[in-house]
């Protein structure tokens, strides 16, 4: 059933806008809208109509079940299906929904992680819809995005919290807005996620116990070809991920998903996905579902999509771009350099509160994407290092320095330079460089946050991002409001910004070494490494003070959530461990020692036949196999040691401290020895497929 009729196939799955239009009454569909809007509560007659629609909608499209669609703070999604079967007095059943229904649900949820915030003996949180966010259908199920909260008002996922954050981001902008004599309706972040992935065969998938329990290898010495000939960046796409390609963007077209660009990314196996951007929270949703069903794709095309941020050592892991920009509902980008000096001063304004927002909360950026797997990227000189800096250009950086000392403006050609109404330069934009190395660059009107990982939901790093832009336009709104000449102040509180929050930005090479060193020692910039360094920061005064006082975090929330990010952290590699020890206890040692069998027995073999017979080939082989199989058992002691009781602690933070300081070390350790035992051992004996099987057979 192909449906080559692309504008048809858009959205034909999603309750969206159009279908509303169609099938609301008017009153319902404007009565929504304004619910939509301007956050309004919607009363019950409306939701009771809308939910028999959607319903009637979801039927006549194959749909029997429906389920409140949330994310749990396992970073994944959650549903429980409901069928809209209710017994008829006839005996046989009836299709129903209520508002009631549609609004609000009870899953039972005790699993979830929780933090602390809900004991066990209340485990009914409740799922709330979320109208800003279509609801949509999947495999015969109709989902309805809900936010998910404890009986006490506690967040339980990340879409509250999200949503909270952007309401933050547009009090404040607003303020300013008006301050510049722009009265808009609302003001919202954007959000387009390019998302990087590995495609690897089922087959040599399924005897990877390290991929099936952990999503990345825990061992494997690199092939004899790496990325070194780049042969595979935006290179032809092999037929089998072409045809996964089109069934995919088929499966996200149909979901309202804007799936735009797709090529081959560094790595061999490696590529990306790009959507059009969206408003922040629709963003989050679809970037939730695009991870789903690339997952599910992959598996119908015999192929498994790993979402992890390092499946392979020594090629390049993989990220997630969030490029984010701020918009009014008249579609005026906020972040887009304008044509006049006035425009441009609103710009520079916005600007600055961005600088100061990375700058003021570098630390909860960093730990808005701190989680095991993405710990190995960051700093890997492969992605942006642990060092939270923005990018600017140096044109864009020199109009700063030049109002900074009140000092001309000279720019190349492009740049036009009028000092007079506020001393504010007039320039036009794309006038950006690209430099790939910075965690956070501006691209000419957006910002592109680079550091998050594959697998990370966007919204954890948005959340961080609006909260800490709100809180510079919030101090900006309290000054400027009270100020008698508007335009000197002004001039005088981004020349301050500036001043005090040039050292976040940094044009220069992120990978290099000398700039750990200036960044830490002479910036003052914080560089923390790994998840057990950044995770305890998020209850740093300051950062609680901020979170709080916008209304995105309670305190009980921020205090659950800092031990899940870290109780994952430990998890995660905690199975890693035990995987570890399982594969080298069950596998690679019997299988070196059968190995060393068989080059003894040859040894001895042609020994007794010509006892001059050197045999330096088996010989030197057992020698250094040997040795090897004793280093790989002592390693292995070592970190079974290690991974003795290792989450009985109640101190989640010494336990994450243990992890990064002894868990991962050791088994940085065992593995050196199993990947140089790879390299001496046949083929023929070695249990697992090796990495140039793996990143190299699909074809
Ligand atoms: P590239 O970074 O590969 O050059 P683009 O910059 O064109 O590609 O776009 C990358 C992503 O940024 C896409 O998802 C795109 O939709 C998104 N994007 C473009 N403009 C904006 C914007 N104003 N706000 C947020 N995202 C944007
Ligand atoms: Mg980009």
């Amino acid at each position: 059933m192909e449906n080559t009729n692309i504008p048809e196939l858009f959205g034909s799955l999603v309750f969206d806008d159009k279908v509303m239009r169609a099938r609301l009454s008017e009153e319902v569909y404007s009565s929504l809208k304004k619910t939509m809007i301007e956050n309004t509560r919607l009363d019950n007659r409306v939701a009771d109509a809308v939910a028999e629609e959607m319903k009637n909608w979801a039927v006549e499209n194959g749909a029997t079940h429906y389920t409140h669609w949330f994310q749990p703070l396992t970073g994944i999604t959650a549903e429980k299906h409901d069928s809209f079967i209710t017994p008829s007095p006839d005996g046989g059943v009836i299709m129903e929904f209520s508002g009631k229904e549609l609004i609000k649900g009870e899953p039972d949820a005790s699993s979830f992680p929780s933090g602390g915030l809900r004991a066990t003996f209340e485990a009914r949180g409740y799922t709330a819809w979320d109208p800003t966010s279509f609801a949509f259908i999947k495999e015969h199920t109709l989902c309805i995005p809900t936010a998910f909260c404890s009986y006490s008002g506690d967040a339980l996922d990340k879409k509250t919290p999200l949503l909270r954050s952007m309401q933050a981001l547009n009090r404040q902008a607003k303020r300013i807005l008006k301050l510049f004599g722009n009265d808009v309706k609302y003001v919202r972040t954007n959000v387009g996620p390019e998302q990087e992935y590995f495609l690897v065969d089922k087959e040599m998938f399924e005897k990877r116990p390290d991929l099936i329990y952990t999503g990345r290898t825990l061992f494997g010495a690199m092939p004899p070809k790496g990325q070194e000939l780049d042969d595979h960046y935006f290179g032809m796409i092999k037929p089998r991920v072409s045809a996964f390609m089109k069934e995919l963007n088929d499966e996200l077209w149909k979901l309202g998903i804007l799936a735009k660009t797709e090529h081959n990314e560094v790595a061999p196996a490696q590529h990306e996905l790009a959507p059009i951007f969206s408003t922040t929270n629709v963003a989050t949703d679809n970037n939730q579902l695009t991870m789903e069903i690339m997952k599910k794709v992959a598996r119908k095309h015999g192929m498994v999509c790993l979402l992890h941020e390092k499946p392979f050592a020594g090629v390049n892991g993989s990220g997630k771009h969030n490029n984010w920009s701020i918009q009014t509902d008249e579609g005026a980008n906020l972040l887009s350099p304008g044509e006049t000096p006035e425009e441009n001063a609103q710009f520079l304004l916005f600007l600055c509160a961005v600088i100061q927002a990375v700058d003021d909360y570098q630390d909860l950026l960093r730990l808005s994407v701190a989680t095991a797997g993405n710990d190995h990227r960051l700093g890997a000189n492969e992605a942006p290092p642990a060092i939270i800096s923005v990018f600017l250009g140096d044109e864009l950086t020199a109009i700063l320095n030049a109002i900074k000392n009140d000092t001309p403006y000279e720019g190349t050609k492009k740049i036009t330079m009028k000092l007079g109404v506020h001393s504010l330069p007039r320039f036009s934009r794309d006038t950006t460089d690209r430099n790939r190395t910075s965690p956070f660059a501006f691209t000419g009107n957006k910002f592109e946050f680079r550091s998050l990982g594959s697998s990370n939901s966007i919204a954890c790093s948005n959340i961080m991002l609006n909260a800490a832009v709100a809180e510079s336009l919030k101090q900006y709104a309290d000054r400027l409001e009270n100020a008698t000449d508007f335009e000197n102040e002004l001039h005088e509180l981004i020349k301050e910004i500036i001043k005090g929050h040039e050292r976040i930005i940094f044009n220069g090479n992120g990978y290099g070494e000398e700039w750990i060193e200036e960044a830490t020692k002479v910036r003052g910039l914080s560089n923390l490494k790994t998840t057990a360094d950044a995770m305890p920061h998020l209850l740093d005064e300051q950062n609680k003070t901020m979170l709080m006082e916008h209304k995105v975090f309670t305190e009980s929330e921020l205090h659950s959530r800092c031990e899940i990010m870290l109780e994952n952290y430990c998890k995660s590699v905690n199975i890693e461990g035990h995987t570890m020890v399982d594969m080298v206890r069950k596998s690679y040692l019997p299988s070196i020692e059968e190995y060393l069998y068989s080059l003894a027995k040859t040894t001895s073999l042609k020994k007794s036949i010509n006892e001059n017979v050197k045999c330096n080939y088996e010989i030197t082989t057992l020698e250094r196999l040997s040795e090897l199989s004793d280093n790989i058992l002592q390693a292995t002691l070592k970190l079974e040691d290690d991974l003795t009781g290792l989450l009985d602690s109640e101190n989640i933070i010494e336990t994450s401290e243990k992890v990064r300081d002894e868990v991962l070390p050791a088994m940085e350790e065992l593995r050196k020895y199993v990947d140089e035992a790879e390299m001496l051992t046949s083929e023929k004996y070695w249990p697992y497929p090796s990495y140039g099987k793996l990143l190299f057979s699909v074809y």
